[in-house]
C-alpha cells in the first residue's frame, strides 16, 4: 500500500501495525528529534512531520480515512502512473536492472560485408548468451573479406566488452524500475534502484536525487546496495577476444606452413645420415693448385671410352647429392679403370652398350676439378656400390640385358648400400 503522505514512513513503521506501535515509535523518534535536543538544521521540520504523522495515525478515524486515501492513491497509480517494471526482450522475464545493449555480427566477404546490429533491452543472462553469439559469428566471418579487417576489430571490441551501450537509455530503463517496484510497495528495491540511477548520472539522475530526498524526508533512510548483475568477468572478455583471433591467427600459421617446404631440410640432411657424405670437405682449395680450366658439362667422359657392345647393359646414375660427383666404372676383378663421367648436381646420366662382365662402381663428389680434369682437387665424400656382374641371358625369342640404376645419396631404408672408400682408392689409376 502507497504511503501518500510518508506518515507511516516518517514515524519508521509498516502500514498497519497495531496503535501502541505507533505510539512507541513516535515517542521514540520525537525524543530524538526534539528541536530541544537535536541541534541538526532540519530537526525542528523532521520534528512537525513527526507530530503530524502521529497526530493522525494515533486517531482510528482519521488513520482509516489516511488509509484509504492511501489505497484509493495505489488504485490510481495502478491505473495510471504504474509501470511495469522492464522485461527483457530475449527471456521475457522482469529484471530489475535491465539494459539497452546493441551487439555487432560483422559478416564480410572479399569485397562485400555488413555490420548487423542485434539490439533491445537485456537482463544480465540473456546478453551473456548474446555477447557470446556475436562474437562467435564475427569471429568466423568478419575476417573473410576487406572491410571486416576495419570492421571486425572495431565491433569485436564492443562484443567482447558486453555490447554498445546507447546512452541514456540505460539512466531511463532503470528509473521506471524504481518507479514500478515502488508503486508495487517494494520501497527497498526501489530506493536501491533510484540510487543507481543517480550513480548512472544520466538523464534521470536529478528526478532519482528528488525521490531519494523524498523517501529520506519520510524517514527511509535503508541503503540497501544491489548486487550488480553486470559486473563482466575479465577472463570472459579475454576469452572473447582471443575467439576474435583464432581466424586471422590460424590464416598466419597456415600461410608460413604452407610456405614451409622451401625452407625444409632437402637432401644434404639425407646426405649426412649416412655414407657416403659429403662433408663439405671442399673448404676452398688451395688458390695456387691451378684448376681445371674449362668445367666439364653433365655427362662428360673424363676417362676411358664410351662402351660400344653391340647389345650391352645400361648404367644409369642420378646425383641427388649436394655437389656434383665423378662415376667411375672399374673392373671387378683387375681393378682397372674402364670409363669415368661427370655428374652435375641433380642430373643424372646414363651410361650403355656395357659388355658382360662384373663390375666396380665407385663415385666421388666434389667441387672444382684437378688440372686434369679427370679428378676433384679434393674429395667431400667417396663410395662405392657392391659388385655387379652383368651377364647377358638369350632366351629363345629376345635378349636380355640389365639396366642398374643408382641414386647419389644414401636413402635411408634403400635396398643399395654404398660402402666409404677412400680418396687414394678412388683416384688409383
Ligand atoms: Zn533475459
Amino acid at each position: 500500500m502507497a504511503d501518500i503522505r510518508g506518515y507511516y514512513a516518517a514515524l519508521g513503521v509498516e502500514p498497519g501495525v497495531p496503535r501502541a506501535e505507533i505510539a512507541r515509535a513516535y515517542r521514540q523518534q520525537a525524543k530524538e528529534w526534539h528541536p530541544d535536543k537535536n541541534s541538526a538544521p532540519d530537526a525542528s521540520a523532521k520534528f512537525k512531520i513527526i507530530s503530524e504523522a502521529y497526530s493522525v495515525l494515533r486517531d482510528e478515524s482519521k488513520r482509516a480515512a489516511y488509509d484509504a486515501a492511501c489505497a484509493a492513491a495505489d488504485e490510481e497509480i495502478q491505473k495510471k502512473v504504474v509501470v511495469e517494471a522492464v522485461s527483457c526482450s530475449r527471456c521475457k522475464k522482469v529484471t530489475a536492472q535491465p539494459r539497452y545493449l546493441i551487439f555487432w555480427n560483422v559478416v564480410a566477404i572479399l569485397y562485400g560485408g555488413r555490420a548487423s546490429p542485434v539490439q533491445g533491452v537485456f537482463c544480465a543472462a540473456c546478453a551473456r548468451i548474446a555477447g557470446w553469439k556475436a562474437t562467435l559469428v564475427t569471429s568466423l566471418f568478419g575476417w573473410l573479406g576487406i572491410l571486416g579487417i576495419a570492421w571486425t576489430p572495431w565491433f569485436g571490441f564492443r562484443n567482447a566488452f558486453g555490447g554498445q551501450k546507447p546512452p541514456d537509455i540505460e539512466s531511463r530503463l532503470v528509473w521506471r524500475n524504481a518507479m514500478a517496484f515502488f508503486s508495487q510497495g517494494n520501497v527497498p528495491l526501489a530506493a536501491a534502484l533510484a540510487q543507481r540511477v543517480i550513480d548512472l548520472k544520466g538523464m534521470y539522475a536529478q528526478e532519482a536525487r528528488e525521490f531519494t530526498d523524498h523517501l529520506k524526508s519520510h524517514g527511509y533512510t535503508k541503503n540497501q546496495t544491489l548486487r550488480d548483475p553486470w559486473k563482466v568477468h575479465p577472463a570472459e572478455v579475454a576469452a572473447r577476444l582471443v575467439l576474435m583471433l583464432i581466424v586471422p591467427v590460424g590464416f598466419v600459421v597456415w600461410i608460413s606452413k604452407s610456405s614451409g617446404p622451401s625452407v625444409s631440410p632437402g637432401p644434404d640432411t639425407l646426405l649426412s645420415t649416412s655414407p657416403p657424405i659429403y662433408a663439405a670437405a671442399d673448404k676452398p682449395s688451395a688458390p695456387s693448385v691451378p684448376g681445371c680450366t674449362s668445367p666439364p658439362p653433365n655427362g662428360a667422359i673424363l676417362s676411358g671410352d664410351q662402351p660400344t657392345a653391340v647389345q650391352g647393359h645400361s648404367l644409369e646414375v642420378m646425383n641427388s647429392g649436394a655437389a656434383p660427383a665423378i662415376v667411375k666404372v672399374r673392373n671387378a676383378e683387375t681393378g682397372l679403370l674402364l670409363i669415368s663421367f661427370f655428374v652435375a648436381k641433380s642430373a643424372s646420366v646414363k651410361i650403355s652398350s656395357l659388355q658382360d662382365g662384373s663390375y666396380r662402381i665407385q663415385y666421388a663428389f666434389g667441387q672444382d676439378l684437378a688440372e686434369d680434369c679427370q679428378n676433384f682437387q679434393s674429395i667431400g665424400g667417396a663410395g662405392e656400390f657392391p659388385l655387379e656382374t652383368l651377364a647377358t641371358q638369350y632366351e629363345t625369342d629376345k635378349v636380355v640385358t640389365q639396366r642398374l640404376s643408382y641414386t647419389l645419396y644414401t636413402v635411408v631404408g634403400g635396398n643399395v648400400h654404398p660402402t666409404s672408400i677412400s680418396t687414394g682408392s678412388f683416384n688409383a689409376p
